[in-house]
């Protein structure tokens, strides 16, 4: 079997423009754009064309980017302030702290200032706990793309063998915790897994979001297997390349995600329909 490449930019793509579908009937309806706005502290390279993205995705789906950049020197009361200020304006639907924050600030402190229904990352703990008890509520954008990009493939979730690698609270812990509530039979495997190969060829599903090129082998995909690998990394190349060995998974797997042009792009297309969702759960409140 060869594997269906799941296309992560064009299935982002649609979502982008079901957003801004959203987003227009939003403006025409209540008279404002919907607002996402993005705090970025300090000058890390990667961080800054990643804010930039963010904001130019939102213009293109005709809503409010705002980029607000402070100093490295910020204090963690600085980042408070202006987080609290932006939570604090109603027009504002929105607002993510772009992460890594500089060491010395208190990044608990300000994710936890965000407030829950304006919290697009999905990471402040009452989301967090909200996503674990089975309600409704903003869900952290990478694994919601992993959802969606499962969906497009029209694969049955209740009672398939999911099995999510990585437990990070970003990724790994909201990923199972999205498939569960799909009636998925998950298993997180993590670095103190014994015998990773035998858990992951059990797997109807696959999540890899590790950080290490290649850790799941090929050979271990079960024939037919839907894999998502959410990994970037560059390989000894300087090549862009996931956590799964794709040439070789490829080969088993029924759907597989290329890296890149898989979940990357789904991310920032999940930002903006959370921050749309955001938006309209604003109104309807
Ligand atoms: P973290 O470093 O926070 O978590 C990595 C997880 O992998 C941990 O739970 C760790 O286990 C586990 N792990 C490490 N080594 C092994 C191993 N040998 N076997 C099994 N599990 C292992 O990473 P993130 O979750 O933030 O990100 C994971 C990957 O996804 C990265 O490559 C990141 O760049 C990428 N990413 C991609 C995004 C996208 O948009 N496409 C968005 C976010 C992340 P333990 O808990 O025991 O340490």
């Amino acid at each position: 079997m060869t594997a269906t490449i799941l296309d992560g930019k064009a299935i982002a793509a649609k979502v982008r423009k079901e957003v801004a579908e959203r987003a227009s009937a939003f403006r025409i309806r209540h008279g404002r754009l919907v607002g996402l706005e993005v705090v970025l502290v300090g000058d890390d390279a990667a961080s800054v064309v990643y804010t930039r993205n963010k904001a130019k995705a939102c213009e293109e789906a005709g809503m409010r980017g705002v980029l607000h950049r402070m100093p490295a020197s910020s204090s963690t009361q600085d980042v408070l302030a202006k987080v609290r200020g932006l939570v604090a304006d109603a027009s504002v639907d929105g607002v993510l702290v772009q992460l890594p924050l500089p060491k010395h600030i208190d990044t608990t402190a300000v994710l936890d200032a965000v407030a829950p229904e304006k919290d697009v990352d999905g990471f402040h703990p009452v989301n967090v706990g909200r996503l674990a008890s089975g309600r409704p509520c903003l869900v952290s954008c990478t694994p919601a793309g992993c959802m969606r990009l499962l969906d497009e493939t029209g694969v049955s979730l209740a009672g398939a063998r999911a099995v999510v690698v990585g437990r990070s609270t970003i990724v790994g812990k909201p990923m199972a915790q999205l498939l569960l509530a799909r009636d998925a039979t998950v298993t997180i495997a993590h670095s103190k897994t014994r015998d990773l190969g035998d858990v992951v060829r059990e797997a109807e599903i696959v999540v890899a979001a590790v950080g290490r090129p290649a850790l799941v082998r090929g050979d271990w995909i079960r024939p037919g297997a839907v894999v998502i690998d959410v990994g970037i990394n560059r390989n000894d190349d300087g090549k862009l390349v996931g956590d799964v060995d794709f040439a070789g998974a490829v080969e088993r797997a029924s759907w597989i995600t290329p890296v890149p042009g898989g979940v990357g792009p789904m991310t920032i297309a999940m930002l903006l329909a959370n921050t749309v969702q955001a938006a309209e759960a604003a109104v309807a409140s």
